[in-house]
């Protein structure tokens, strides 16, 4: 039963495979694999047979996911991530989960691999994962389409996966899932560690607040007879930005990405403004504070602005906390293979882990990213982080399957 004590992860070869993978598509010092480009489809065919030369047997589905599933008894972990990119991206994201699952499938571990299609969202929003957990209908497919306006089902026609039928989660399979990623952040750099076991990946609401002044003209309409949307939008997000920090706790964040002014011409008055807004935190409490702070504020504006304010929900993710048993085998072998080198975090990047975590238990670990630099080609880990990091991964993987 012991076995997989005595086998060892090779690091020679987990760090070959990753350099291998990063020919495919190489761009710089990154790499360019769009989901189903040429590039992308050559990767998922190199990941099904390096997947056959450790033993497991791979199969790619209808939405690109490829799965290599082992054929051990006993408990089993799905351990993966993605092998896209975005555009002119780094070399580590995504493929260093996949193949740290190559790397626990030739140590002998009972793991089965999985590369999730497009969780880099050229096409959509997490469609392997999604797809995976069957929450992905033929319909959305029909409807999605990449920025250039290619229809998803051309690519994946392109890509060879026209009629290929798609592969759902099989139940009872998995202990839990695993993924091992890089942080995209600076935080570990910034402690000087080298590894972070992640307790959760965060909770993200995405709110419209449209705000309703008149238009009219800039020259002809004093101030005191201005409904101006554009300002009133100024002034609460000052409000928001200032109410906030009292309310979040220290990893909370919280962002104002679009704000459109109609008509957005120097000489109009803006008679509506859209604010994009989100925040994010690991905490529901926390959640919930900032949502109902939003709301005051909105109302807020009601009351003293000449304008008038509303918010509409446009999504909102749970937080998906991590398995404490992983946590806790994660800081375990953290403990052994760093002590004093690793940290606790919340993950604020969203993984195909908060998809697969609706229906197994989690566990995810982070390596540094230099200078928190991703999704951009120069995007890197310093190799002596990344054998710690498949090192620590492995044995907690090891100590989760002998739990
Ligand atoms: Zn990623």
């Amino acid at each position: 039963m012991h076995r997989e004590m005595k086998l060892k992860i090779d690091t020679t070869e987990f760090l070959r495979d990753l350099d291998e993978l990063r020919t495919i598509g190489a761009y710089k010092t990154g790499v360019h694999r769009p989901t189903y480009s040429p590039h992308d489809i050559e990767s998922r065919h190199w990941l099904m047979n390096r997947m056959s030369s450790v033993g497991l047997e791979p199969t790619m589905d209808g939405i690109g996911n490829v799965l290599g599933r082992g054929n051990g008894g006993g408990p089993r972990l799905l351990v993966g991530s993605h092998i896209e990119t975005q555009n002119h991206a780094g070399w580590l994201d995504g493929a260093l989960g996949v193949v740290a699952g190559l790397a626990l499938a030739r140590a002998g571990l009972n793991v089965d691999v999985c590369a999730y299609a497009d969780e880099e969202g050229h096409f959509g929003s997490f469609l392997g994962s999604r797809s995976f957990v069957g929450d992905l209908s033929e319909a959305q497919i029909d409807e999605a389409k990449n920025s250039d306006g290619m229809p998803l089902r051309v690519a994946l026609e392109a890509a060879g996966l026209k009629g290929v039928e798609r592969v759902t989660i099989e139940p009872g399979r998995y202990a839990a899932a695993l993924e091992l990623h890089i942080e995209q952040g600076t935080q570990i750099e910034k402690a000087g560690n080298h590894i972070g076991v992640v307790t959760g990946i965060v909770a993200v609401q995405h709110w419209r607040i449209v705000i309703d002044g008149k238009q009219d003209h800039t020259g002809g309409t004093r101030m005191d007879e201005r409904r101006d949307a554009g300002l009133s939008a100024v002034r609460l997000l000052a409000a928001i930005d200032d109410a906030f920090p009292r309310l979040c706790s220290e990893d909370t964040v919280w962002t104002a990405g679009r704000l459109v002014l109609q008509p957005n011409t120097a000489l109009i008055i803006p008679g509506r403004a859209e604010i994009d807004f989100t925040f994010r935190d690991l905490s529901e409490a926390v959640m919930a504070r900032l949502a109902d702070c939003l709301s005051l504020l909105v109302q807020e504006n009601n009351r003293r602005e000449p304008t008038v304010a509303r918010l509409e929900r446009i999504s909102a993710l749970e937080p998906t906390p991590c398995d404490p048993a992983i946590i806790a085998a994660f800081i375990h072998a953290a403990s052994e293979a760093c002590p004093d080198g690793w940290q606790s975090m919340q993950s604020g990047a969203i993984h195909d882990s908060k998809i697969i975590g609706r229906l197994l238990p989690v566990g995810m670990l982070f390596v540094p990213s230099i200078g928190g630099v991703s999704h951009h080609w120069t995007e890197d880990t310093d190799r002596s982080d990344l054998a710690v990091g498949i090192e620590v991964f492995g044995a907690g993987a090891r100590a989760i399957l002998q739990l």
